[in-house]
């Protein structure tokens, strides 16, 4: 049987000769991580039509040796860049690498150390482009990380919000997550009370919560390697007509779009399906951000739920679907869930309930 890491080898292999290159480099963590199986920071794979060959230091020998295992292993280089060129195949190669996150120090090193018959040609994207497409394997992996996120949350809403520090409710939420054996989280937790939530990405602050306020929770474990992503916003009390008017619109907004959401629509489509619901009640302004992002070995990837989008989301891509109102001064509301894209639909894999709860 052939392995997952094999298989993927041999797509990506298909597919160089589309950026007209005989040989990829991969570098970035991720991509190295989907393609090799290595887990570790230090790390180079070179993947050709007939080149399978990986090289890391002496510090990841061990786990290396576990981990990569379709594979030519080349351990305990000091000089990774420097080593390249001794595996590539003779003769004239055109080495394809990502210029999106080969940083241009790196490139002038490659250029230095590979001889003239090594032509480097960008071919950035191509793995990111085939991690569009989770298998089965990865979307049990994002299944379990969103239903462990979801009971470490519960039980972190058993003790109450109001009161405690936004700061200890986050680290609460972790310990709960690393507890269930997420092995980190997906980004740090954001607890963001009354007018702090006002602010998509705000940090958990040393203030009590208040009573009577909307609380927004946007968090994520890691596990396996894969992430999970969700926001829930709750009332700590009785809140203003204002904050309930405000929650309603962007329910509404997140199930009609997350209703729309099946493979063939685009990014931009989704996007204009929650940002029309929210303008037309003349809260325009106050959604900045796209509606979703794609989730896998990274907590953003592709594809986008946003106007900037206009691809067509594949079945198989797991995304989120996240529209939120910000009044700058006093209130913000998300909601997030996280589901995989079907030819019919979707797969909801974030199951706390949305409809507006109050946590004392
Ligand atoms: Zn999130
Ligand atoms: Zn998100």
């Amino acid at each position: 049987m052939t392995s997952v890491t094999a298989t993927r080898a041999d797509r990506l292999a298909d597919r160089l000769a589309e950026r007209e290159a005989d040989v990829l480099l991969v570098t970035d963590p991720a991509d190295l991580r989907w393609v090799t199986g290595y887990t570790g920071s230090n790390g180079v794979a070179l993947v050709g039509e007939r080149t399978r060959a990986f090289l890391t230091d002496f510090r990841y020998t061990t786990q290396a040796a576990e981990q990569v295992a379709d594979f030519d292993r080349h351990l305990g280089e000091s000089d990774l860049l420097g080593n390249i060129a001794e595996r590539l195949p003779d003769g004239p190669v055109r080495l394809g690498f990502d210029q999106d996150t080969v940083t241009v120090k790196a490139h002038a090193r490659l250029r230095e150390v590979l001889p003239d018959r090594v032509e480097l040609v960008p071919a950035g994207g191509l793995v990111r482009e085939l991690r569009l497409v989770k298998d089965a394997g990865e979307q049990e992996r994002i299944r379990a990380a969103a239903a462990l996120a979801d009971d470490a949350l519960r039980t972190v809403l058993e003790r109450g919000l109001a009161g405690r520090a936004e700061r200890e409710i986050a680290l609460d939420l972790e310990m709960e997550m690393r507890r269930r054996g997420a092995e980190a989280l997906s980004f740090p937790p954001i607890v963001a009370a009354g007018e702090h939530g006002a602010l998509p990405h705000a940090e958990p602050r040393d203030v009590a919560v208040p009573r009577d306020v909307l609380i927004t929770i946007d968090w994520g474990a890691r596990l396996d390697g894969y992430c999970s992503d969700c926001t829930r916003t709750f009332a700590t009390g009785a809140v203003s007509d204002e904050a309930r008017e405000v929650y309603a619109l962007v329910q509404r907004a997140q199930a009609e779009a997350l209703a729309a959401v099946r493979a063939g629509r685009t990014g931009r489509e989704l996007d204009a399906v929650a940002r029309e619901i929210i303008a037309a009640a003349g809260h325009d302004e106050h959604f900045g951000h796209g509606l979703g992002h794609g989730v896998g070995l990274e907590v953003h990837e592709g594809p986008r739920l946003s106007k900037l989008y206009p691809g067509e989301i594949a079945a198989g891509s797991v995304v989120t679907v996240e529209p939120g109102v910000y009044i700058p001064g006093r209130l913000g509301v998300r909601i997030e869930d996280l589901a995989i894209v079907t030819a019919e639909g979707t797969d909801v894999l974030t199951h706390l309930g949305k409809d507006l709860v109050e946590v004392g």
